[in-house]
């Protein structure tokens, strides 16, 4: 595989920094830690983006989106990362636009598709059950028919952000009488149906990102139900099958390391700062070297992803191992590189604006950092548990 710098896609990282230089508006909050935006920076980010052509970055031009490679929509995310832009609603953007774009009927993408690209309706994802999360296709909210209208009842849980979305895209079961994967459908539901109540869930980093979410005999109208009733679990898989390349989060991990290194030269170890300590050096370039490992693994993935090579699913779940353990332990180094600071649970969350580590006292610059310590606990189960993802190796490599 040849990993020789490619001309064109510095030309396109020039063209991305070039846009994000001169778009990016200054009073645009930034974002310092990967995690979702708050609601009004994400909707007018968007708007930017999609005035601009790019409201659909990893979509392909004949569904609206930009058709750009898998190497340039990684270039994209790195270069919106280290500008600190906000986040685009990565729900729509890569799980359900990718269904509707594939699966949904020309009316229901004349429906739900626009405001995707304008930033009017934000999505969540409403699979995860108690008792049905690895175990997915146990689910047991129920989509009874009746007449013109399916009648929801059951409870979801672990639904990130469903308190500032407008729609989610549900998994129920239409039918109880089949093999439990075949009874599994794929249904679209506007948060405000009367019926659906959202619970918050305060998670250890002392934020609120997740929600229970309960349906009570919740009215959804037959049109929401995309694909064939029964067809939720291959639509799943179709889903669950795209942007291997992505799910190491090397934006994250390069600014965490980036944080790390800037840190050094403030924090002190007795008489000196950190930077000139030898056993700190040392971790730090060990953590370089295994950067540097993932990001070459992450250009093979996309490479394998771009010429849509079955082991791609593989790879990418060696990816999310290697990546999420990664930015556990980034995170973990980061708080002790704050020393006495790190300790201190301070009250600034993590979704605090950008703060230049070098140019302030220690104690703002270690707000929110401890909190996202926190919340990287959450990156080996999300998405797929490290053990799924591990199954899912032995499986391609075995042919279990
Ligand atoms: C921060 C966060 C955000 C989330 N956002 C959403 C969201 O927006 N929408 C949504 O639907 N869900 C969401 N989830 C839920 C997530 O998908 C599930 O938590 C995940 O699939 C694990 O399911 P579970 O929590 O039921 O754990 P379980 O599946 O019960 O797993 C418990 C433990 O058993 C292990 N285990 C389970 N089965 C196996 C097996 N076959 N082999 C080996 N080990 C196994 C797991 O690896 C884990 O360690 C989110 C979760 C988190 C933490």
């Amino acid at each position: 595989m040849n990993f020789a710098p490619d001309p064109n896609l510095d030309a396109f990282r020039q063209q991305v920094r070039a846009f994000l230089h001169q778009h990016l508006p200054a009073d645009l909050p930034r974002r310092k830690d990967g995690l979702r935006s708050p609601r009004a920076d994400v909707v007018r980010w968007q708007r930017i983006l999609n005035a601009q052509g790019w409201g659909a970055p990893y979509w392909a031009t004949e569904h609206g989106g930009t058709g750009w490679s898998v190497q340039q929509r990684l270039v994209f995310d790195e270069e919106c990362a280290a500008a600190g832009t906000p986040s685009q609603d990565s729900f729509a953007q890569k799980l359900v636009g990718p269904v509707l774009n594939h699966f949904a009927t020309p009316e229901q993408k004349a429906e739900h598709l626009p405001p995707i690209f304008n930033g009017e309706r934000l999505w969540c994802q409403g699979f995860s059950e108690p008792g049905a999360g690895s175990d997915l296709a146990s689910l047991r909210t129920r989509a009874d028919r009746d007449g013109d209208h399916y009648v929801i009842n059951g409870q979801k849980i672990w639904t990130s952000y469903a308190h500032h979305t407008d729609w989610i895209f549900l998994l129920v079961r239409t039918d109880a009488n089949v093999k439990k994967q075949s009874g599994i459908s794929f249904l679209l539901v506007d948060m405000k149906t009367p019926g659906i109540t959202v619970r918050p869930i305060i998670s250890i980093d002392g934020c609120h990102h997740l929600n229970e979410t309960f349906f009570d005999n919740v009215r959804v109208p037959v049109k929401n139900l995309i694909g064939a009733e029964g067809e939720g679990w291959s639509i799943t898989k179709f889903l669950l099958n795209n942007e291997h390349a992505s799910t190491a989060d090397l934006p994250t991990l390069r600014r965490l390391h980036g944080q790390i290194s800037a840190l050094s030269h403030t924090a002190q170890a007795g008489e000196l700062s950190l930077a000139y300590r030898y056993e700190f050096l040392l971790r730090l370039a060990r953590y370089d070297a295994e950067l540097k490992a993932i990001s070459i693994m992450v250009q093979r993935v996309a490479a394998m992803e771009q010429d849509h090579s079955p082991a791609a699913h593989a790879m990418g779940s060696m990816l999310k191992v290697r990546g999420t353990e990664l930015q556990q332990r980034m995170s973990e180094f980061l708080v002790e590189t704050l020393g006495d600071h790190g300790a201190v649970a301070y009250p600034g969350t993590h979704a605090e604006p950008y703060r230049q580590p070098q140019s302030l006292p220690m104690a703002q610059t270690a707000q929110g950092i401890a909190s996202e310590m926190f919340f990287r606990r959450a990156t080996t189960i999300y998405g797929g548990t490290s053990e799924i993802q591990r199954s899912i190796i032995a499986k391609s490599l075995f042919r279990l």
